[in-house]
Order: C-alpha cells, then sequence, then structure tokens
C-alpha cells in the first residue's frame, strides 16, 4: 500500500540528533527515546507549535453515480409518514420518561406508597405447612437428615440467630467455611416461622457469588429438607430457574438476578429476609447491593438482612452497617500440614521438562530476572535445609504455580502412592487447565498414570458444568477408588466437599484488572492472596487432619498480597454505571462515593465518556432511548450495541457469534507447544477475513456441519476446539436472540432464522456491524514490512490514543501483509511488555464515517476532508461529504426511532431504503464491490 511511508517522513522532519543535548547519565534503553521524544515535544510546545497536524488518510469519495443512488434511497426513505401509528411502543415511552423523570429517592416512594398496606398473612397456609414440619420431623428420613444438620457448627446457634434477626435489622454472621451458615441459616429462619406458625409472611432469599453454587445448594437443602427442588426451596440464575413456591420458602439466586429484581420492585416488597452470602469476595454485585441497602433499609424497617461471610476482613463490613451484631461461629476443623513447593519436591523428587513452548515468550527475560529476584535470597536462607537438586528446581520459574499439569498429576500419583485414603482438590485456575488435568489423568502417558488411572475417580468443578452434573462431587467415590475433584475458585469457599483430606494449591486463579492509565482491563492469571490460601487450607481439614500442597516457594507466598483488591476497584465502570440508571441512580459520582471501598472518579468518568461516545448516554449524561436498551441486555454495552445493530441490519447469526465469544472466550485452546499448529487452523478457517471475530461464526458454522455429519468430534480434536466452548457459545447465541426478539427486535427467537440473517453472507456489512459495536476501540495500522525471506510481515500501528500496539500473536491478523484497509477495531489489549490487540477485524474508513462519532467534514490546505472524533481524516469531496452527512444524520434518526419504538426493519418498507443506502457505501470497499451491487440490483426487482 502506497500511504505506509508516512512514519518515515515524519522521523526524518522531527529534528536532527545533532544539535541535541546529551541525555542525563543513568537512563537506559527505552528511557532514553522517551527522554528525547519528551524532550522534542516540549521544545515544540516552547515554540507555540502544539497545532494538532492534520494528515488526510486515503479518499473516500464516491463516485457520483453511486451518490445518485444513495440519495435516491434517502429521499425514498424520508418519504414516510412522520408518525406511524403502528409502530408506537406506548410502553417502552412510558418507561423511559418514567425513567429519566423520577430520581432514586422518588422512585422509592412511589413503589412504597404502591405497596401500602401489602399484607401476606394467609392463615390457612400458615397451619398447614406447621402440620407438615411436624409431621416431616416424625418420619425416618427426616429425623436422619435432622440429626445430620444439627452436627454442623451453624446449628448451635439457631437460637441465638433467630433472636438476633428478630431484634436487629443487619446482623453478620461470620464463620470458617464449611460450618453450615448457607445451607442452614436460611432453613433456621424460615423453620422458625413454619413453627411460630406465621410462614406465609416469611420469603427469603440468599444471593450466591456463582450460578453453579446457587443450583448445588438449592438441591442439597431440598434434599436435606426431604422435598424435591421446587417446593420450599428453589434458585434463580439468570434465564434459568426453578422457583419454589411464592411464600414460606428459600430462593438461592445469583446476586445480579437480584439486583435486577431491584429495577421492579427497589424496596423488595416481597421478601422478608435477605441474606448477602460470601461478602467477603468483594464482588462487584455484592459491593453495590451493601449501598443499595444503605439507601434501602430505611424504607423497609421490616425486611431484615444477613450478611454471611468468611473470616476475611470482616470488621469492615460490621462498621459499614454502623456496627451491627456480628457473630462468629467456630468450625471445627483439624489440624492442616502445610507444604511448600520445597517440601513438596523434596518429596517427590519430580523432574521438569526443558520448556517445551515454542513460541518465544514475550515476557521471558523479564519474568526470569523477577523470580531470580525473589528466589535467589531466599535460596541462600534455606540452602542448609534441603538438597541441593530441590534448590536448582526451585530456580525454575515454571516449577512453581499450574505451568506444569505433569508436575500436578505426579503429585497426585504420590499422594495416592504414600498418603492413607481421603478425597484430593485440586485448584486450578480455569476450565482450560482443569480440563488439561482431566484429561491427563484420564488418558494417562505414562506407565505410572497408568497403574493409577482406574484407582481413582476425577471429577471437574467449574462453571462451565450443566446444573445436574455436579452433584456427583458430592457423593463418596466407589469403593477402592480415591475421589480427585479438580476445582475452580468455587471450592475455596462457596461450596463444600466434606470427605476432602488433600489440597493440591498452585496458587493461581483468574481475576480482572484493569488498569485506569491505559484503561485497560483483562482477565488475567495472577497469584491468589494469602488469605486465599488460608481458605484452601481449611478445605483440607473438615474430616480429619490434613495436608495442603502448595505449589509455591515461602518466598512467593511473602510477596503475595494479604487479601484481594475489590473487585470494583479492577473494573471497568461503564456497564455498572448503566445498569445503575435503570435504578434511576443518575449520578454515578455520588452513588459509587458510598460504596464500602469506593472507586477512582477517573475511573468513572472514562466510563462515562464511553458510553457518551457510543451514545448511551446524551452530552449531560442522561440516559438515551438506546442506552437504556444496552442496559437492560446482559452484556458489555458496545457488545450490546452490536447485536442490536445486527438485528436491524439482518445478519443476527455471525454476529451473535462473535458478540458471544468476545463476552466469553475463544473457541480455540492452545496446548503448549502448539501455538502455531493452531494459529495455521484459524488462519486456514478465518478464510482470509482479516477478522477474529469473524474466524469464530466459520468456526461455529464448521462446527454446526460436522455435528450433523456426526462428526464433531474429530473435527473438534483436530482443530483445537474446545465443544464445550462452542455448545456454550451457542447457548449465548440463542439467549441473545431471545432476548432481542422479547425486546420486539426480531421476528424470531432463532438465531439462524432467515429473516434475521438475509444479510449475513455479506462481508463488507459484518465488518461495518462489529466496526459499530466496537467502536471507539480503534487502531490504525501505519505500516507493514515484509522483510525478504521472513514469512510474517511487521506492523506499525497505534490505537486511537496514540500507543503503538500489535496484534497479538494469537490473532490471524499477526504477522499478515496484504491489508485491503488499514483501520481495525478491537475489545481487548493486553500488555505484557508490549501492548498487544488480543482480537481484531479489518473494517473500512466507509464504516467508521458512518458508525462513527464526532463525524465532521472539513478543509485543509485546500483539500475537502472527512474526519472521524478529530483522530482519522479522509479526503473527501464535499459532494460525498455532504451525502455521508446528511446519511448519518437519517440514521441517527432510524436509531432513535426503533430504540423508542422496537420492531425489525421491513423488507420493503421505507426504513429499508436507508439501510440499502448504507449498504451500498459500505459495498464499494469491498474488492468484490461489483458482484455485489449486481446483486443487490436483483433484490430491487
Ligand atoms: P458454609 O456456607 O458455612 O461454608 P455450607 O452451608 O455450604 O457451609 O455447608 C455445610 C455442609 O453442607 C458441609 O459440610 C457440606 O458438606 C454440606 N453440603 C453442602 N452442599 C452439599 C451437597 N451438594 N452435597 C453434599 N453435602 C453438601
Ligand atoms: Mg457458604
Amino acid at each position: 500500500m502506497p500511504k505506509f511511508n508516512r512514519m518515515q517522513r515524519d522521523r526524518d522532519t522531527s529534528g536532527s540528533y545533532a544539535r541535541k543535548p546529551r541525555h542525563p547519565p543513568g537512563l537506559k534503553g527505552k528511557d532514553i527515546g522517551l527522554y528525547y521524544r519528551n524532550l522534542a515535544r516540549q521544545q515544540k510546545k516552547d515554540r507555540g507549535e502544539e497545532q494538532p497536524q492534520i494528515r488526510l488518510g486515503c479518499n473516500v469519495s464516491v463516485p457520483s453515480g453511486v451518490l445518485t443512488r444513495v440519495k435516491e434511497f434517502m429521499e425514498e426513505y424520508n418519504r414516510a409518514p412522520t408518525r406511524d401509528k403502528r409502530d408506537v411502543d406506548a410502553q417502552f415511552k412510558r418507561q423511559f420518561r418514567h425513567l429519566l423523570k423520577v430520581n432514586f429517592e422518588d422512585f422509592v416512594a412511589e413503589t412504597k406508597e404502591k405497596n401500602e398496606g401489602l399484607d401476606y398473612t394467609n392463615a390457612k397456609l400458615d397451619e398447614t405447612l406447621q402440620l407438615e414440619l411436624e409431621q416431616r420431623q416424625q418420619e425416618d428420613n427426616g429425623r436422619e437428615r435432622l440429626a445430620a444438620r444439627n452436627k454442623l457448627p451453624t446449628m448451635k446457634y439457631a437460637k441465638k440467630i433467630v433472636k438476633a434477626v428478630r431484634k436487629n435489622q443487619v446482623i453478620l454472621i461470620v464463620g470458617s467455611t464449611g460450618c453450615g451458615k448457607t445451607t442452614q441459616v436460611p432453613q433456621i429462619l424460615l423453620d422458625d416461622a413454619i413453627s411460630r406458625g406465621c410462614a406465609s409472611s416469611c420469603r427469603i432469599v440468599c444471593t450466591q457469588p456463582r450460578r453453579i453454587s446457587a443450583i448445588t445448594i438449592a438441591e442439597w437443602v431440598s434434599y436435606e429438607r426431604c422435598e424435591s427442588l421446587g417446593n420450599s426451596v428453589g434458585y434463580q440464575i439468570r434465564l434459568e430457574s426453578r422457583k419454589p413456591r411464592e411464600r414460606a420458602s428459600i430462593t438461592y439466586c445469583t446476586t445480579g438476578v437480584l439486583l435486577q429484581q431491584l429495577q421492579s420492585d427497589p424496596l423488595m416488597h416481597n421478601l422478608s429476609v435477605l441474606i448477602l452470602d460470601e461478602i467477603h469476595e468483594r464482588s462487584v454485585e455484592t459491593d453495590l447491593l451493601m449501598g443499595l441497602l444503605k439507601v434501602i433499609l430505611p424504607h423497609r424497617p421490616d425486611l431484615k438482612v444477613i450478611l454471611m461471610s468468611a473470616t476475611v476482613r470482616e470488621q469492615d463490613f460490621c462498621d459499614y452497617f454502623d456496627n451491627c451484631p456480628m457473630f462468629n461461629i467456630e468450625g471445627v476443623m483439624f489440624p492442616v500440614q502445610m507444604l511448600y513447593l520445597e517440601d513438596v519436591l523434596a518429596k517427590t523428587n519430580y523432574q521438569f521438562q526443558k520448556s517445551r513452548d515454542r513460541r518465544p515468550k514475550r515476557d521471558g527475560p523479564e519474568r526470569q530476572m523477577n523470580h531470580a529476584a525473589m528466589i535467589e535470597p531466599y535460596l541462600r536462607r534455606i540452602r542448609n535445609s534441603y538438597d541441593s537438586r530441590v534448590l536448582e528446581k526451585l530456580r525454575l520459574p515454571e516449577s512453581e504455580g499450574c505451568e506444569d499439569i505433569d508436575f500436578i498429576a505426579d503429585l497426585v500419583y504420590y499422594i495416592c502412592e504414600n498418603e492413607p485414603e481421603g478425597a484430593i482438590l485440586v485448584f486450578l485456575p480455569g476450565y482450560d487447565k482443569i480440563s488439561q488435568l482431566y484429561t491427563l489423568l484420564d488418558k494417562p502417558k505414562t506407565p505410572k498414570g497408568q497403574r493409577w488411572r482406574d484407582h481413582i475417580a476425577v471429577f471437574p468443578l467449574h462453571s462451565l458444568m450443566q446444573s445436574g452434573e455436579q452433584q456427583a462431587v458430592f457423593k463418596r467415590p466407589p469403593k477402592g477408588k480415591r475421589k480427585v475433584i479438580i476445582s475452580t475458585i468455587i471450592a475455596e469457599t462457596s461450596v463444600t466437599i466434606d470427605d476432602v483430606v488433600y489440597v493440591i494449591n498452585p496458587g493461581r486463579t483468574k481475576a480482572t484488572n484493569y488498569d485506569i492509565e491505559t484503561n485497560i482491563q483483562m482477565l488475567e492469571e495472577v497469584w491468589v492472596t494469602k488469605a486465599n490460601t488460608q481458605q484452601r487450607k481449611g478445605r483440607a481439614g473438615r474430616v480429619r487432619p490434613g495436608i495442603c500442597y502448595n505449589l509455591f516457594s515461602r518466598a512467593r507466598e511473602d510477596r503475595m498480597a494479604d487479601i484481594p483488591t475489590p473487585e470494583i476497584l479492577r473494573s471497568k465502570l461503564e456497564s455498572i454505571i448503566l445498569s445503575l440508571k435503570l435504578l434511576h441512580i443518575d449520578d454515578p459520582y455520588r452513588f459509587l462515593q458510598t460504596l464500602i471501598n469506593a472507586p477512582n472518579p477517573d475511573a468513572i468518568k472514562i466510563g462515562v465518556d464511553l458510553l457518551m461516545r457510543i451514545d448511551a448516554l446524551d452530552k449531560t449524561g442522561t440516559l438515551t432511548p438506546l442506552g437504556m436498551h444496552l442496559a437492560k441486555l446482559p452484556i458489555d454495552p458496545q457488545m450490546g450495541k452490536m447485536i442490536l445493530m445486527s438485528a436491524l441490519f439482518c445478519c443476527l447469526d455471525p454476529i451473535t457469534s462473535a458478540a458471544a465469544a468476545l463476552s466469553f472466550k475463544s473457541p480455540f485452546y492452545s496446548p503448549l507447544g502448539q501455538e502455531s499448529r493452531v494459529d495455521e487452523i484459524k488462519r486456514r478457517m478465518s478464510n482470509n477475513m482479516r477478522s477474529d471475530h469473524l474466524l469464530v461464526h466459520s468456526t461455529i458454522v464448521a462446527y454446526r456441519e460436522s455435528r450433523y455429519a456426526h462428526a464433531d468430534r474429530d473435527f473438534c480434536y483436530q482443530n483445537f476446539l474446545s465443544s464445550m466452548t462452542l455448545q456454550q457459545l451457542e447457548r449465548m447465541k440463542n439467549q441473545f436472540s431471545e432476548l432481542l426478539y422479547n425486546y420486539k427486535f426480531l421476528t424470531s427467537s432463532n438465531c439462524k432464522d432467515s429473516a434475521s440473517n438475509m444479510n449475513s453472507e455479506k462481508i463488507p456489512l459484518l465488518r461495518a456491524i462489529i466496526g459499530a459495536g466496537l467502536y471507539p476501540n480503534m487502531a490504525h495500522l501505519r505500516k507493514s514490512r515484509q522483510i525478504k525471506n521472513r514469512v510474517r510481515a511487521i506492523h506499525t500501528m497505534a490505537t486511537d490514543d496514540g500507543r503503538r500496539v500489535n496484534f497479538h500473536p494469537s490473532s490471524v491478523n499477526s504477522g499478515e501483509s496484504g491489508f485491503d484497509s488499514e483501520y481495525f477495531v478491537y475489545f481487548q489489549r493486553q500488555k505484557s511488555t508490549d501492548l498487544f490487540l488480543l482480537d481484531s477485524t479489518m473494517v473500512f474508513p466507509m464504516a467508521l464515517i458512518i458508525f462513527g462519532d464526532g463525524v465532521e467534514a472539513g478543509v485543509t490546505e485546500n483539500k475537502h476532508y472527512l474526519c472521524v472524533a478529530k483522530t482519522y481524516y479522509f479526503k473527501c469531496d464535499q459532494e460525498t461529504a455532504d451525502v455521508v452527512l446528511e446519511l448519518r444524520g437519517n440514521l441517527e434518526k432510524l436509531l432513535l426511532k426503533k430504540a423508542l419504538y422496537p420492531a425489525p426493519i421491513e423488507d420493503n418498507g421505507y426504513e429499508k431504503q436507508l439501510i440499502k443506502a448504507i449498504e451500498l457505501l459500505l459495498s464499494l470497499d469491498e474488492s468484490m464491490g461489483e458482484d455485489y451491487m449486481s446483486s443487490d440490483e436483483i433484490d430491487d426487482i
């Protein structure tokens, strides 16, 4: 591409190096460059040359024949009667007006008035339930299960808890994990109400941090009550529920579901007791809920709140709720021996393979140095206590954590061979590693593994499991087999498996991190905190003395943080700000300040700014109709906008694939050492579309075909695809379609429906819709160099904030050359030593011009241009600029109308004309332009 020499020119004109003063002594490497850059900037500023320099990019002028056609389409569009009564959705309008008009205090007062005099008492029901309870306690089953329950420490506090709840509005229950808080406290309160004959006024909700714990616990509690699920006990998670009876019941729900219910019932009038469980995890949802409770409680004096936490900084919660009464429940705990990596290595004598990862690790040397800085002083301290072979192994960075899954498998076999019976609980950061270890134990490659294979029963435990699958984990294993549970953080506090005696703790977990400075949020594998390790240790001492094998050294533990940072301090806030608006909380700055840990106002501002740019909020920060829809969708607002646009532009199937993978994860996995093979497969499957997002869709399509041919197992195996992830993506796609259908943007709830997919083959349009969603995350590829004899091209690229970036090696765009456009959209950036775009799709300038914000026409040095957000300037003749700006005005009107009166775009209606105009403009960019236009002509006949 001829335009790529711009960088070169800039460097030449930026001044010669000869006259520059020397840099301060002591600067090294990159810092020297940075010093000179800043100096040059300062000098420029001093000379008053800071004017933003306009660099014109490629020419986007449209041939006048096409412009004429576009204008004709627009004329037809504008012929629509101004008010089309059929479209009016009075309900939406009313809701939206109400949302804007009423602030939170008024909203609360309003619902309070509505629910005045509400009375659920039902004497007949009370009596029946009382009899039923008495009867159950007579039966063998009931007596047995009650006796088992009575052994739990929490049950010893039953009377005290009941009394405290009667006397106080808020109480805090702290207790070691497994002492029976989650399963017993709701039952204690329900049974108390039943036996006092006032069960009909009792409805208990207990929030859980994860979907799977809500299900498992509800199932277990129903069992304890000798009932089937859906009687007095049920669960409710997003898009799935087994609700219990209306009154005299316990519902375990995810915190998110409860937050959502507050939108229609902010004072929770139908609840009598709210239990917030696992608040020590400090998830965004529980922190928000605690903040909201402080506003709600004065209005609901009869609502009782019980906060439950493991023993982690419990005083913070007590203080936050004005020194509420606190119960400390002592669990029965057997001693647990703590072994660290050095001890484990001394015991097992495991030999690490030389690093098998063939891809050069970008963070290699730095990591090596950091590791050495930590371990060397420690090795000197312990050299007299450990064998030199152990010390040598500790030097290897890959010895700690869970990089070497074979090491963990070997430790499992070691325990089987050397320790008395008892289940083994292995903590791993996420599904991928769990699945790796599972496969390794299930299909062992070593003789040792084969020997033990039939003596162990392995159970994975993670959030991707379907309901019903997880109960097996709790059962006693078949005779002669040892149970091995491989779990994410979920087994740390939220579910308890009784017979665990050995815990393997590699000390790694997945956490989101957000850097305000760079505005980068990502889910990373990180070291756990000391508090996590303490909880994990506790899991080994429930039935008898146990052992906790930490796969990190004592030196590493010294460097670990004491407790996790609350999630809200490490998250992007746009989704949160948007969902607060649905609760009539208009000022995010004010409300978020009241939380137990207030996020940084700069982070709030970044969130508000993004929401303004994507038109979810207007310039004053008020919710727009589009914003209201995005707030209701359970995904990131950018993805929400993407799927909404895909409904209007009839390309639902491919775009929901992209949105699902962005919200969840890529279906590809990369075993160590196989990365380049996986990359190759991705490239093949991406059909040169230059898009990681469209790749997901072509993968899903191929997967569907393989299923149809009953060849999906082979297909997944050969292509490094996870069928579990693919199935989850399909489920998410269906959920999205269902939601859009319920909001009336679609005529069918099936994402493969033909009417919703009329444009699903039009690649230029798909690119543009992905761009419309991911905007304003843009990147500009300034230069792509193909060096002789090298396969991979070298890129010079920057995101719109001016930061240099590169495609991540796992992106299909990495190392490619010959792109048809220099512009890309992305969702995630990742920072290691370099800044990478984890995912990207090539887009054409016209897509940015049509769907971007701040698009303006102007003239510089006698040349007309169109610019996007004062970032990218494109040469453009005046006629094109006029037409495009008019088109944008029309599109804005259309989107507003669709948001206010949701409905699909009718195939032959006025609105379709505008869509056609947009399609026509977008189609010009693709090399297939002509074919594309002719098929459009056929449509017209
Ligand atoms: P806490 O909330 O205090 O951590 P729980 O109420 O979750 O404790 O657990 C109490 C007991 O209930 C544990 O001993 C655990 O073994 C048992 N339990 C919980 N869920 C199940 C289940 N699905 N199957 C078998 N036992 C369970
Ligand atoms: Mg619990």
